[in-house]
């Protein structure tokens, strides 16, 4: 197996665009746990740790950019005021050793249904910033990025570059139901954001379907329904609930029954929805 260990963005380019099936290796917590139990044997690894600046983020009022191997451990320290959604994620994933290696890019490139970084990227409105030597940057909204199990809008050639997420307008909340607290895949995860500004509520399911995804019709339901002023009333919160349920497509697995996936996506959004609104209105009061 090639090594191949550029020190620069235009090299890594270089040699993703020259040798388009070299796997990147940013943290490594899934690459070589693959590699490990022979789940893959690539021709060529792209180590992308010596390349500085995907290891930075920066932000202002309107846009954090979070470089593709911030880890966990920096977005938890640092990015809690602006990203809670994004944080308390993060705070769930593996132990202090995966948050420390683990990285958001990471977990956007391995796509996994199960990756708790995309329901608070998704809920969040974030978009995905890649590259190729060939085409230059796009940019993905993070709802078109997941297109199936462990499938994504990244092309061949490219690699990701960072995350763009606008900082937290209103309350965030992230909730993972897993079969124990710790160093757990998620049975299912949900995310909420609300945007009080746009009266408009973000959602994404994870572990609930085929991809990371929203449920649209709920976020529909809230933006006509809420009262932004009022109390949650029990029908409503009860109807979101049961929107955000409908809108997962889950399977039986060792971890759980697709029925039970369901239930617990209806009771994790009826959850956060709570918190996030209490949150809301004790702003609003302060
Ligand atoms: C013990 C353990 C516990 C875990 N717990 C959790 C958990 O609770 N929640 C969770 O979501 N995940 C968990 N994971 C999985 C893993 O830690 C995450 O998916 C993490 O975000 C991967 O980041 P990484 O930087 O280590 O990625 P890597 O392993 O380096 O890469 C992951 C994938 O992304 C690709 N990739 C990496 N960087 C780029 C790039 N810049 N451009 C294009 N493709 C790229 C790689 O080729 C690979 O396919 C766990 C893993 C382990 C081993």
């Amino acid at each position: 197996m090639e090594f191949l260990r550029p020190t620069t963005w235009a090299e890594a380019l270089a040699a993703k665009a020259d040798q388009p099936d070299a796997v990147p290796l940013q943290g490594g917590t899934d690459v070589m746990v693959e590699i490990n139990f022979s789940v893959r044997r690539p021709p060529a690894l792209l180590d992308l740790t010596a390349v500085p600046e995907l290891a930075t983020w920066s932000g202002d009022g309107d846009r954090y950019r979070i470089g593709a191997a911030v880890p966990y451990s920096t977005i938890i320290a640092e990015l809690g005021g602006a990203l809670p959604g994004l944080a308390q994620a993060a705070r769930t994933v593996g132990s202090p050793q995966i948050r420390n290696r683990g990285s958001v890019g990471g977990n956007l490139g391995a796509a996994s249904p199960a990756g708790d970084s995309h329901p608070p990227l998704l809920a969040a409105g974030a978009a995905v910033e890649v590259e190729s030597r060939e085409r230059g940057v796009r940019t993905i909204p993070a709802e078109e990025f997941y297109l199936g199990v462990k499938r994504s809008a990244l092309l061949p050639d490219e690699l990701i570059k960072a995350v763009h997420v606008q900082p937290a307008a209103g309350p965030q909340y992230f909730a993972k139901v897993g079969t124990r607290n710790a160093m757990v895949i998620a049975v299912c995860s949900f995310a909420v954001a609300l945007h009080p500004a746009e009266r408009r509520v973000g959602t994404g399911l994870g572990s609930a379907a085929p991809t990371p995804r929203r449920a649209l019709e709920a976020e529909e339901f809230l933006a006509a329904e809420l009262d932004w002023s009022a109390p949650l009333e029990p029908a409503l919160l009860a109807r979101f609930a049961e929107l955000c349920a409908s809108a997962a497509a889950p399977i039986d697995d060792v971890r759980g029954t697709a029925d039970y996936r369901r239930h617990a996506i209806a009771v994790l959004a009826r959850r956060t929805l709570t918190w996030a609104w209490q949150d809301h209105l004790e702003r609003r009061a302060a």
